[in-house]
């Protein structure tokens, strides 16, 4: 295992488009080691999400989660998200609820600014043995998976900002928003 050099905003790769990953590959040990290397080096560096564009791999793969744990369906706020590697996925909204919320990026770091997404959604992707999943996510996983699944199209979380009001160094978040903050 090893911890990955991370992608700063300014590289190109994290505005191209990621390629989805053949289904005989995934299991190949180059994936299987990429995979590795992605969730060791997003707990390294605190993140909770790390997409392979992010660690200079342009293809349709992300880490999320906080801790191992068994993925269960729907994901929610209720207990903090499994570890999950997601695959060629396809995101589609639940409902038309959409919220705002605090989001940061390994690859802009030392910056929260919020962004609004749909609080629920369905995930369809493989998982890291190739197997087709289907998952439902509200609330932060669910917001989680769309800013991960961003990555692979090359869209980063500025872009999913209404008004740039909010941005902020993590300094003065925690000074002067972290009391509105109900995620963290
Ligand atoms: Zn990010």
């Amino acid at each position: 295992m090893a911890i990955l050099k991370v992608a700063r905003l300014g590289h190109p790769v994290l505005r191209a488009k990621a390629l989805p990953v053949a289904k005989g590959d995934i299991t190949s040990p180059r994936i299987q080691r990429l995979i590795d290397d992605m969730f060791e080096t997003m707990v390294e560096y605190a993140g909770i999400g790390l997409a392979a564009p992010q660690v200079h791999e342009g293809l349709r793969v992300f880490v999320a989660g906080v801790r191992k744990a068994e993925v269960t369906t729907p994901m929610d706020d209720e207990s903090d998200m499994p570890f999950i590697t997601i695959v060629n996925p396809e995101i589609v909204p639940v409902g038309a609820s959409i919220s705002q919320g605090w989001e940061g990026c390994l690859s802009i770091p030392d910056i929260r600014g919020q962004v609004p997404r749909p609080d629920s959604i369905r995930l369809r992707a493989l998982d890291r043995t190739g197997r087709r999943i289907e998952l439902m996510a509200h609330g932060l996983p669910a917001r989680v998976v769309q800013h991960e699944n961003d990555h692979l199209d090359g869209v980063l979380f500025f872009d999913r900002m209404t008004s740039l009001d909010t941005l902020t160094y993590m300094d003065e978040f925690r000074r002067y928003w972290a009391k509105d903050d109900d995620e963290t």
